[in-house]
Parts: C-alpha cells; structure tokens; sequence
C-alpha cells in the first residue's frame, strides 16, 4: 500500500531517547508495519520531542492499525507551522489569552467543514466565543445550548451573538430527505419550521436554478428562525432588552467567501 504523505511526524512521550532507540520506540509505539526511512530529524522543544521522518525517493509507507498515518500527521505538523510563524512570534498574545478569555461575540455556526470561522472574518484567537452545530441551530429547551448562552451572556458578558447560516448547507438539503437516521432528523425538527415559511411563498421550483434558490432562501430563513428562538431563552432576551447584547444572523456564501447580514 502507497501513501502520498510526504512527511512523517510522531510525538514520542519518553524525552531521553537516543535516536537508535528513539526509532524503536517510533515503531512499537505506533504500530508501525512497515516503514521506510532515509532520514530522521529530531526537533527538541522545551516539553517535547518530535520525530520526523521523511523519505528521499519514494514517500514514507506507513501504516497503523491498517490505516494510512496522513492526516494526523498533517494536523501535527500544521501545529508545528503554527508554533513557529505564529504562536512563537505572538508569544505575549498567547500567554495572555492562556490566563483568561474575555470574548465579546457568541457565534452560532454550522458544523460544515467548510466554515472557517477565524478565518473567514480574520477574528483573532480569544475574540469569537463558538457553539457549532448541524445546521446553526438554535434548539429550544438544550441543556448544552443553554450552558453554551448562560456562559457566554452571564459569565464573559459578551455585547453580541451572531448566528451565521451558510450556502450549500447539508442540513436544510436534508429537510427534503426521507431519512432512516436516529438522531439527524430529530434535531432538524428544530430547523423545518424555515422549509415550511419558504415553501408557502414560493412555487414549486422547476429548473435547477429555481431549486438553488429555494435552497438559499430556506437557509436564510433558518437563521431567522434561529433568531426567534434564541429569545426564548430568558436570559437572552433580558440582556437584550437592557440592550446589553444585541443578536445579529448573518449568511456566508461559499461561492465568493461573502458574509452578509440578514434581516
Ligand atoms: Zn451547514
């Protein structure tokens, strides 16, 4: 089996190893089955010790419990990347924020792998406090939404929430569907309310394009209804009526990366 991973990094919780035995324990601990190696650098920092392998020709093999070793992998050494250009360079921005956050937005989102929160409006770590669910969902009656709006209005006293739908979502796609699922359709009960709102305004859609835009205009009418059920809880409708928080539903459009607001 061929892997296209072009580097190979494995964290190794014994930190007086030498590289001979460090291999050793590379393997055992992994799982390894079969590993090619060329070369093996050892990236020291203050608490830990990195392997990294690459290959000169071909790419590394490896595999772990029959599973290629790729993603993981990358994730490990994007937070190498990270450390270097930018937590190493920030350093008094991040310790700060490792004593205490003061966050001033709650943001509601959906779970898409696409949404890139921080990215996407260039918010700094520490500024957006962020519930993410299936979606965007505001459910009525959730102990862990409740805790999620509790914490944020009463205790970091955040000054707005945002509730953010998006293009393309799978979610309101699913409002269509039949589905055999136990759980999915239950919590999309919260979201059909928009399907039924948008389909009483509309005629059936015909071409695809009339489809696409009956899809855009459902997801924009959840985070409407998202709206409407955030003031059902007390606390958040007391903060807003002391005009403490103000509640604000905005829609990222995947196609060309524009967050706009809804009203
Ligand atoms: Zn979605």
């Amino acid at each position: 089996m061929k892997s296209h991973m072009r580097a190979l990094l494995v964290s190794c919780s014994f930190r007086h190893l030498q590289s001979g035995s460090g291999l050793s324990c590379i393997l055992v601990l992994s799982g390894i089955s079969r590993i090619q190696i060329t070369k093996l650098y050892l990236i020291s920092r203050k608490s830990e010790n990195y392997w990294q392998a690459t290959r000169d020709s071909e790419r590394e093999v490896a595999i772990r419990g029959g599973k290629k070793l790729i993603m993981i992998d990358k994730l490990l050494l994007g937070n190498y990347k990270f450390r270097e250009s930018d937590f190493s360079p920030n350093i008094d921005h991040y310790r700060e924020l490792a004593s205490s956050q003061h966050p001033s937005v709650l943001w509601i989102g959906c779970s898409d792998s696409r949404l890139q929160t921080g990215h996407i409006t260039q918010a700094k770590a520490g500024e957006l406090f962020i519930q993410r669910n299936i979606g965007n969902i505001v459910p009525v009656h959730d102990w862990n939404f409740a805790t999620v709006l509790e914490y944020a209005v009463v205790h970091l006293k955040v000054e707005d929430v945002v509730i953010c739908g998006h293009s393309n979502c799978g979610a309101i796609r699913a409002l269509d569907k039949e589905s055999t699922d136990s759980y999915i359709p239950l919590w999309l009960n919260n979201a059909r309310e928009a399907k039924v709102r948008v389909d009483k305004t509309i005629s059936p859609p015909v071409t695809p394009l009339e489809k696409e835009e009956r899809y855009r205009q459902i997801e924009k009418e959840n985070v409407r209804l998202q709206m409407e059920h955030i003031y059902t809880y007390p606390l958040l409708k007391k903060a807003v009526d002391k005009k403490r928080v103000e509640v604000h539903g905005l829609y990222y459009d995947l196609e060309n990366g524009a967050l706009t607001r809804i009203t």
